[in-house]
């Protein structure tokens, strides 16, 4: 049973408080080693007191990124939490693979915009990537109980990190859950009249601004399933959304027999973020187990892909893969802001997401400076579009 040393990056957001708990709920298994925070000061000075010892950082200001640089390649972390909303989580994500460290991604959008360049760093360096997303993380539970895969020791130096295990012809679908988002029942036609108020009330998540946003709109099941794709290197043809208002089911994954192994828990991202923490191994916590009786019911529907576009553009995107996802990635993180700020309507997130991408040309298996201006290009392109 080893303790895990791990940074934070992002302790203060709602994914950093949740890892926060946890490694306060399994001090054995977990030790915080460092934290940062963007601009809340306040709160991260707070946050030290329960981890004395922790290196803090600020991220915001001058010289901002080389702090979250050198907490991420910290000598004493072997874990890197990337719990930073965005993408400024990528190059200390690239960093700490470079030095090492397993990382730990909740920050779905780096995997989206470059996904091959750190799944592929991480496969050169022999580290593990460790997916917190809770859908990503249940697929990640499914996998590992393959009898052919076995159950691997990560403190097993010549064992191979299921994670970087191609997944073989016995996956059928990988079937990602989505609760639908406070709009799954809006008639369409009352899309343009959604304010930022309903829109930043989720059914049954409590999360950041960005991503309860990305809910609303599917995006963030659109991100979501590229970011299936390079996770678990699958094609996009493979990774499949159903709608399941409970959020109880957190993904599932489908092989070749037409078996279905689901993953399931209450809705609360201690789980995952502990399990990315103590993988292989499970370790008892004070976390809720499910009362079936009074869940009652587990419903399931296909998504509305015609009112709500994002799905269908993440697919695209995905499939022609090179600077495209990137884009869309960017173009989406402006336009939210823009409708966070009241100045653009809702179905104009998905309509400049789908407009910039159509204005760019994408580069194949595009290397980090390829990404980054395709990236620097979309949002220019996007708040241009939004005027
Ligand atoms: P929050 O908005 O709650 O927190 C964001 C964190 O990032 C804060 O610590 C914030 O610091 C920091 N931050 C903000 N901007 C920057 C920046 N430019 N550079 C460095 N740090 C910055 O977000 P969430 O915790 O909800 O989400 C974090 C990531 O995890 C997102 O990518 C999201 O998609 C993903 N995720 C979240 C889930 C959830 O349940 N919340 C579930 C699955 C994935 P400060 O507050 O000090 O400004
Ligand atoms: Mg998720």
């Amino acid at each position: 049973m080893r303790k895990r040393k791990v940074v934070v990056l992002g302790a203060t957001g709602s994914i950093g408080q949740s890892a926060r708990k946890v490694a306060q709920d399994i001090p054995d298994r977990m030790e915080i080693v460092g934290m940062s925070a963007h601009s809340n000061a306040e709160m991260l000075r707070e946050a030290g007191k329960d981890f004395p010892g922790a290196k803090l950082a600020i991220s915001s200001g001058d010289g901002g990124g080389d702090r979250l640089i050198e907490l991420a390649t910290l000598p004493e972390a072997d874990m890197v939490l990337i719990a930073i909303v965005g993408t400024g989580g990528l190059r200390p994500a690239l960093a700490a693979i470079e030095a090492g460290k397993d990382i730990a991604v909740a920050s779905k959008e780096i995997l989206v915009m470059a996904g091959e360049a750190v799944m592929g760093a991480a496969r050169k360096k022999g580290v593990n990537v460790l997916p917190v997303d809770s859908e990503h993380n249940a697929i990640f539970q499914c996998l590992d109980g393959r009898s052919k895969l076995g159950v691997r020791s990560s403190d097993d130096p010549s064992a191979n990190s299921d994670l970087r295990t191609p997944i073989s012809a016995d996956v059928r679908r990988l079937i990602l859950t989505a609760s639908g988002g406070p709009f799954r029942c809006l008639p369409a036609e009352k899309l343009a009249d959604v304010t930022v108020e309903q829109a930043l009330k989720h059914p049954t998540w409590n999360m950041g601004a960005k991503i309860t946003l990305d809910s609303a709109t599917l995006f963030n099941k659109g991100l979501e399933m590229i970011e299936a794709r390079w996770l678990f290197d699958v094609e996009m043809s493979r990774v499949e959304v159903i709608v399941h208002p409970q959020s109880i089911i957190h993904s599932m994954v489908e092989f070749r027999d037409s078996s279905v192994l689901a993953q399931l828990s209450v809705t609360d991202m201690c789980f995952p973020i502990q399990y990315a923490v103590t993988w292989p191994d499970r370790v008892p916590n004070r976390l809720p187990p499910i009362d079936f009786a009074r869940l009652a019911k587990l419903e399931f529907e296909a998504p509305r892909t015609a009112d709500f576009p994002a799905l269908n553009l993440a697919r695209h995107a995905g499939e022609i893969g090179g600077t495209l996802p990137a884009v869309l990635n960017a173009a989406n993180e402006v336009a939210v802001a823009a409708f966070l700020a009241r100045r653009c309507s809702f179905p104009a997130i998905w309509q400049t997401v789908e407009r910039t991408m159509a204005g760019h040309q994408p580069v194949a298996h595009a290397d980090l400076a390829a990404i980054l201006a395709a990236d620097q290009w979309a949002r220019a392109k996007a708040a241009e579009l939004l005027g």
